[in-house]
């Protein structure tokens, strides 16, 4: 090993950013690559398919946030290869050896084979993708003022959101608070008794996991909000017009958005690392790859059970797991045994819409103004970047006191589609 060991972290989200950090006042020479060059707040970014905050509000430069960190330089790359013979990365048509290798590539929408969900569904994963969806159902009601055929108008004003989790609870909240605020005083002449928000869940309630209590405020809030939230309704086919459940009801619309789940990074399984039915990589308890001491795997692309259960994709563990990788690393550099990692779970919050949300936090549950404060808070402070918070607070405060979303701009670009064969409205 060379006197300061390289070490390779790919991915700067939550993971990799937090890894780098750990690592940042260390003697190692240590490598950041993404394929973007910015890290996403992905928490927020519903927000962003909503109308209510800009992209760059949940972005941050990852050059910026390197700046204080003297060990860790950036690259902007697409990791297509990692040779784990060769103990070398390639990216951007470079390869980069390394002596530790810190995986944190994240995760990628998961269609679970449903026909047609990738092709015709909204995923909501990426800043592009955000602003994709935001185009999309903005652009609905333009071409719905001057739609004449009951059908098309029907299709056009129907949003269905496949996937009663956290994220798919969030966006129908802000999506029902997006129509019933702003968009019913820009479009006066629409009936709005034909817009409908529909949230389909495969099981018999949402936020699975949370307390029963919980589970049930957030479903009796989202249909006093006015969304049409169906339990038990699996998804079977999505077409270019409609989507269809396994009881065989046809719901026409042009706009479905998939939050129902995520897998690891397909590439880790093409690097030829052990990966699970869910595409991510089942690591030791130090975040090790078996047979792979040099490697940790972080984040949503590492599966780590803790008694008995798997940890949650989400951002916390990915933060804790990527600070762990980073010390662990410094401590095999420093001749010591990795040590085992533990989640210290700090609770769950899912807001629902203004003054509503639900928190379980230091072993209470939490509904209401209480619980929705707590998740302002929280997210607020953890969002990287003073600018960022500033502006995230002026949106959100606007929106508060005077019903309006700030961001209500139609920016379609080619290459700003998020997925192929993405239909126009
Ligand atoms: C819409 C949405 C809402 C969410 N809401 C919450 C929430 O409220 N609370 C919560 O705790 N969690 C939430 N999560 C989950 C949370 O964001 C993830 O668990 C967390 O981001 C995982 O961190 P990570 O570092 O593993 O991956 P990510 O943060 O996804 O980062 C992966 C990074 O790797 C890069 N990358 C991937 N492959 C390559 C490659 N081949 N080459 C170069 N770069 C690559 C990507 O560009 C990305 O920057 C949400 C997720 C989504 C999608």
């Amino acid at each position: 090993m060379r006197d300061r060991p390289r070490v390779v972290i790919v991915g700067a989200g939550f993971g990799g950013l937090w890894a780098a950090r750990a690592l940042a006042r260390s003697p190692v020479d240590a490598l950041l690559i993404d394929r973007c060059n910015y890290h996403t707040f992905l928490p927020l970014l519903y927000q962003v398919a909503a109308s209510e905050l800009e992209p760059e509000e949940i972005a941050y430069p990852i050059r910026s946030a390197l700046r204080k960190l003297p060990a860790v330089r950036f690259m902007m790359g697409d990791v297509r290869t990692v040779n784990l013979t060769a103990r070398v990365v390639e990216a951007g048509g470079q390869t980069f050896p390394y002596d530790f290798l810190i995986l944190a590539a994240g995760s990628v929408s998961h269609f679970f084979g449903v026909a047609g969900a990738a092709e015709h569904a909204f995923p909501l994963k990426t800043l592009m993708q955000g602003g994709a969806l935001r185009n999309q159902i903005l652009s609905c009601f333009e071409r719905v003022v001057y739609e004449p055929d009951a059908a098309r108008r029907g299709q056009l004003l129907t949003f269905a959101i496949v996937g009663g989790g956290p994220t798919g609870v969030e966006f129908a909240g802000a999506l029902a608070e997006l129509i019933r605020g702003p968009l019913v005083k820009d479009y006066p002449g629409l009936s709005f008794r034909e817009v409908q928000v529909v949230l389909l869940e495969a099981l018999d309630g949402l936020l699975p996991g949370l307390p029963e209590r919980l589970q049930a405020y957030a479903l009796t809030r989202l249909r006093q909000m006015g969304v049409d939230v169906r339990l038990r309704a699996p998804v079977s086919q999505i077409t270019r017009e409609a989507v269809l459940l396994r009881d065989g009801t046809s719901i026409p619309t042009r706009t479905v958005i998939w939050t129902a789940g995520v897998r690891g990074e397909p590439l880790a399984q093409a690097w030829g690392l052990p990966t699970n039915r869910a595409g991510r990589v089942a690591v030791l308890p130090t975040l090790q790859v078996p047979d792979h001491p040099e490697i940790y795997v972080v984040g949503d692309l590492a599966h780590i059970e803790q008694d008995g259960r798997p940890l949650p994709m989400i951002a916390p563990v990915a933060i804790e797991q990527g600070e762990a990788a980073g010390r662990n690393v410094l401590r095999q550099i420093n001749g010591d045994v990795p040590l085992p990692f533990r989640y210290r779970d700090r609770g769950t919050m899912v807001t629902i819409g203004r003054n509503a949300a639900v928190a379980c936090v230091w072993g209470r549950a939490f509904t209401g103004f209480p619980a929705w404060l707590l998740w302002l808070s929280v997210h607020l402070v953890n969002l990287i970047g003073f600018r960022n918070r500033l502006f995230v607070l002026i949106n959100w405060a606007w929106d508060y006191f005077f019903y309006e979303r700030a961001v209500r701009l139609i920016l379609p670009a080619e290459e700003g589609r998020a997925r192929s064969g993405a239909p126009a409205p």
